[in-house]
């Protein structure tokens, strides 16, 4: 572990990128701007021949499987047990495969399901004891909401804020309200996550913009004891599935649809603007332009581990957004 930090001289955020696949639908011609050179660098190639170069932590091509994928996020879920705080962000455009890298299905689990079932097994394992407790909440339009808490469908739209963030004396976030259940093992988290699920925005019976509208947060904290009663530390490990990152200006959106990706692009760049001034070590972070950011204060930067897995499309005609997600990443790395 020791010889692991010492080696980590990069920072503590590392950056893949996962490019989907072509499904059967997708018929379109031979043309594939994008793919994986190796393990570590993406190749796009543009109409006037001309190619560049985007680098990553990892590469995983179309043909990765969810192992794969898994096998490199696991060592940072598990830091939350050696004492760090882990974040792992699902960051793409639509449709890219955001949400099945991080639930997958019921064939082709994800990061979700794995990872809890990777620090139960992991806890069981060890010398101290742990206890878990289990939050999902979202994050539409600015605001959180509960996500194991029942909320009135027709009355989602007019919800006020239902949850508020403060930060405590010794710099740690607590999100009034949030609740927050104890899980003893794999199946009793699932269930919650499941529940959870159930209640996220969705904002239009399109399955495809389908929960694209908000962030969706899940909170695993971890609390470890020394012996009973004396508590060491609680860490948390956060799973998030974030809204898509297509430019609201460059779709058709008006009104509600305009409102809730312009939140998302907003948050996104807070997003952005945090890591990247984390990564630089200059003094301020902008933690206060976001919700999002606001929420994750504590979670990022020293003593935290954080992953930022950027979906790309194969396809052609998102080009324009695929260039802005390398971009992005390019940033925060
Ligand atoms: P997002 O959450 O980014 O909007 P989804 O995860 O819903 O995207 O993916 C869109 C579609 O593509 C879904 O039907 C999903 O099952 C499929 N898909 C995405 N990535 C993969 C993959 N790596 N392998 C197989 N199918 C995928
Ligand atoms: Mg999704």
């Amino acid at each position: 572990q020791v010889l692991n930090d010492l080696l980590d001289l990069k920072g503590n955020i590392r950056v893949f990128c996962r490019i989907r696949p072509i499904t059967s639908e997708e018929n379109f011609g031979h043309f594939r701007p994008l793919s994986a050179l190796d393990s570590s660098n993406v190749l796009l190639k543009l109409a006037d021949n001309k190619g560049k170069t985007y680098s990553f932590d990892k590469v995983f091509g179309a043909d990765s499987s969810q192992d794969e994928v898994f096998s490199e996020v696991e060592p940072v879920i598990k830091s939350a047990l050696d004492g760090y705080n882990a974040c792992i962000f699902a960051y793409g455009q639509t449709g890219t495969g955001k949400t099945f890298t991080m639930e997958g299905t019921l064939n082709f689990p994800g990061v979700v399901p794995r990872a809890i079932e990777a620090l139960f097994k992991q806890a069981v394992n060890s010398n101290h004891a742990f206890l878990f407790s289990f939050s999902m909440l979202e994050i539409y339009l600015g605001n959180l909401k509960d996500l194991l808490v029942p909320h009135p469908v027709k009355a989602m739209d007019s919800m006020p804020p239902c949850l508020s963030i403060r930060t405590d004396l010794r710099g740690e976030v607590e999100i009034d309200n949030l609740v927050a259940i104890q899980v003893n093992d794999f199946n009793q988290a699932m269930k919650l996550y499941r529940l959870g699920c159930r209640f996220r925005s969705t904002a239009s019976t399109n399955s495809n913009t389908k929960s694209s509208r908000s962030h969706c947060l899940i909170r695993l904290s971890i609390t470890c004891y020394d012996a009973p009663e004396r508590r060491r530390e609680t860490n948390k490990v956060w799973l998030i599935d974030l809204g898509g990152s297509e430019r609201v200006l460059k779709t058709k959106a008006w009104g509600r649809r305009l409102d809730e990706g312009k939140a998302i692009n907003l948050s996104l760049s807070a997003l952005g603007d945090v890591i990247n001034a984390l990564q630089k070590k200059n003094g301020h972070v902008p933690y206060r332009n976001s919700k999002l950011t606001q929420v994750l204060k504590d979670s990022l930067g020293e003593d935290s581990k954080s992953l930022m897995l950027v979906h790309v499309s194969p396809k052609e005609e998102d080009l324009c957004e695929t260039i802005c997600s390398l971009n992005f990443a390019t940033r925060v790395r």
